[in-house]
């Protein structure tokens, strides 16, 4: 058992109350007559199915019965974030991205390679002992 937060009922509720609803942001063709076969039947039927972030639709079935979205992380099955309805997700894999490749340069930068470059003196001390 573990729990969502609702955006509506703003609260973490039990995994129960909810239903995934499949991928999120799916932009209906403006001019559905206009469409080729091919992008109606990717409109209607293909799905997205990342490894990593993914944003999906859910229902609050028995809660408030609104629809809003989920970011998670396929991988992990981490929920990051919810939000409401025609807001955008914060996090998205170009945000994790970025954020990584900054926190890689920190940690280059930082604490580790220190480490690192203490326990190599301390290796080639050990080689000069022995
Ligand atoms: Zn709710």
């Amino acid at each position: 058992m573990f729990h969502i937060y609702c955006p509506y009922c703003e609260e973490l509720r039990e995994e129960e109350e909810f239903h995934p609803k499949g991928q999120a942001h799916i932009e209906r063709p403006k001019d559905p007559e206009a469409c080729s076969d091919e992008e109606w039947g990717d409109y209607l039927f293909f799905r997205d199915n990342p490894r990593g972030i993914h944003h999906e639709l859910w229902v609050h079935a028995v809660g408030c019965r609104k629809f809003f979205n989920i970011t998670r992380n396929t991988v992990t099955y981490d929920i990051l974030e919810t939000y409401k309805m025609g807001e955008q997700p914060r996090v998205t894999a170009e945000s994790l991205a970025s954020q990584q490749t900054q926190g890689n340069v920190q940690v280059a930068s930082g604490g580790q390679q220190t480490v690192g470059a203490s326990s190599a003196a301390a290796e080639a001390i050990k080689g000069e002992q022995a």
